[in-house]
């Protein structure tokens, strides 16, 4: 029997990328396919706050179970922004371009380099609320290479790589990313679930 799960977002490649992590027991339906495409503001400080507003939303409004991704960069040496603030760095409706432009010039001559991806999953299941962290460390590189995934990945490089998720296939990405990370622990725990 598949599983169907609302996805409160209305970025495709957030949403590409669940679909390729997620068992094929998943049916992953998005806002769009809902007929929902309106902005929900993130007024959250934190990414789990900022995950429970978008799920919250749409599993009330549609009457769903529903799952959220709030993900961003946290650079060491900028004092882990751009953060929750990933997605407009540069700006209200910044592009990923310019978030990378605005990104490179605050780290130009910075030699720590130390960078996390994050991601928060906000899982709302009959009613209930359930929180799923991921991390990856890496490093921004020196200049941006490549055009593969989306946001900050031409620039950043995983521990124990040496190219960015730009260049790196997305096979890659996905067996090491934050969102990897906290899907597995999301799967783990509905696996669990279904045994009881
Ligand atoms: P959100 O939609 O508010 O969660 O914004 C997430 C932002 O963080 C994206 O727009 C990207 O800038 C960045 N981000 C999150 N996950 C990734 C990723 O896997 N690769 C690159 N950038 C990411």
């Amino acid at each position: 029997m598949n599983f169907k799960l609302v996805v409160a977002s209305g970025n495709s490649s957030k949403l590409t990328e669940i679909r390729q992590m997620v068992p094929q027991s998943f049916e992953i339906v998005s806002m769009k396919e809902l007929g929902f495409t309106d902005d929900i503001p993130e007024t959250a400080d934190t990414f789990a706050g900022n995950a429970l507003i978008k799920a919250r939303y749409i599993s009330n409004k549609f009457a769903v179970n529903c799952l959220a991704d709030d993900s961003g960069l946290e650079v060491e040496a900028l004092g882990g922004r751009p953060g929750v603030f990933s997605a407009r760095f540069a700006g209200p409706g910044s592009s990923d371009q310019q978030n990378i432009n605005r990104l490179m010039a605050e780290m130009e001559g910075v030699t720590n380099r130390k960078a996390r991806f994050v991601a928060v999953l906000a899982l709302v299941l009959d009613g209930n609320e359930y929180l799923f962290e991921g991390f990856v460390n890496g490093t921004i590189a020196p200049k941006q290479t490549g055009n593969s995934g989306f946001g900050y990945d031409p620039v950043f490089i995983p521990e124990g790589y040496s190219a960015t998720f730009g260049i790196l296939s997305s096979e890659i990405k996905n067996s090491l990313s934050h969102r990897r990370m906290a899907l597995d622990k999301m799967v783990a725990f509905l696996n669990q679930r279904l045994l009881q």
